[in-house]
């Protein structure tokens, strides 16, 4: 159980971030539902959370933008005094081949699924380190961990969260604070449901398990990771990827 904790999950208005607001709640965690455009979804989701005798509240903070991360904190901090669970799920994608991939595009979703978890890292890491206890863990991605055609951009933010996941680790090991990664495969979300039905069916057969993973499943594993389950797991990527990348 996870009474008692303070938990915040970026980007958990929608998809997988929702579904993972919505475990941590589940099992007793206080949870802070981050969003940056989908207040009302985050709004719902703080709502759905109380109304099954949780607590939540849902925040607003752009997890690109460094100086508003670290008002977010100190919000978050002010009120709560401590976090014990810090889940950086925030990630955009903006997918071409390399030879059409755009500055813009290409710095977007670094900044966004990299430098966002980084941000919201930092500006944690002293009450983390004071506390001597706590969970970090990063959504990643298969395609950071076998790369991704039509990615570059976002492979590289995601294998770059994996070397931000095992330098952190082993910066706070000592202090009695894990920090780990998810690297989740093919989900049913927004996200992969912009893909044409015939491109989902081709992604489907590159799966040893056949199918589409869901939502569940990824907060599933964070859940045994944000709890005490995992306290002597650090620095791993754990894939829920229905076999992709073993
Ligand atoms: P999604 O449905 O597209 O949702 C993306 C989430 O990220 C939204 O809640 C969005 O919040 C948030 N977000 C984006 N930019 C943000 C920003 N600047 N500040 C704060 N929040 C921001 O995507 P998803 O499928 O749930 O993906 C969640 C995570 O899992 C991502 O990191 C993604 O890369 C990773 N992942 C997904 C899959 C998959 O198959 N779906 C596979 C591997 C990894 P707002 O709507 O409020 O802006």
């Amino acid at each position: 159980m996870l009474t008692g904790k303070i938990a915040v999950v970026t980007g958990a208005g929608r998809g997988i971030g929702r579904e993972i607001a919505l475990t941590l709640a589940a099992h007793g965690a206080t949870v802070v539902v981050n969003y940056n455009g989908s207040g009302a979804a985050a709004q719902a989701v703080a709502e759905e959370i109380a109304a099954k005798g949780g607590k939540a509240e849902a925040i607003r903070c752009d997890v690109s933008d460094f100086a508003a991360c670290e008002a977010f904190a100190k919000q978050v901090l002010e009120k709560y005094k401590r976090i014990d669970i810090l889940v950086n799920n925030a990630g955009v994608t903006r997918d071409n081949i390399i030879m059409r991939m755009t500055e813009a595009d290409y710095d977007q979703v670094l900044d966004t699924n990299l430098k966002g978890a980084f941000h919201m890292i930092r500006h944690f890491s002293r009450s983390f380190l004071k506390q001597k206890s706590g969970k970090i863990i990063n959504i990643s991605s298969v395609s950071g961990v076998a790369g991704n055609a039509g990615q570059s951009n976002y492979s590289a933010s995601k294998a770059g969260l994996i070397g931000l996941t095992k330098s952190v680790a082993r910066e706070l090991a000592s202090r009695n604070v894990q920090v780990n990664a998810v690297a989740p495969g093919f989900i049913d979300t927004d996200m992969t449901r912009k893909m044409t039905e015939e491109a989902r069916e081709k992604l489907c057969g590159q799966i040893p398990m056949g199918k589409i993973g869901t939502t569940r499943q990824i907060a599933d594993a964070v859940l045994f990771l944000a709890g005490g389950g995992s306290d002597y797991i650090t620095g791993q990527v754990l894939c829920v990827d229905g076999g992709m990348c073993m």
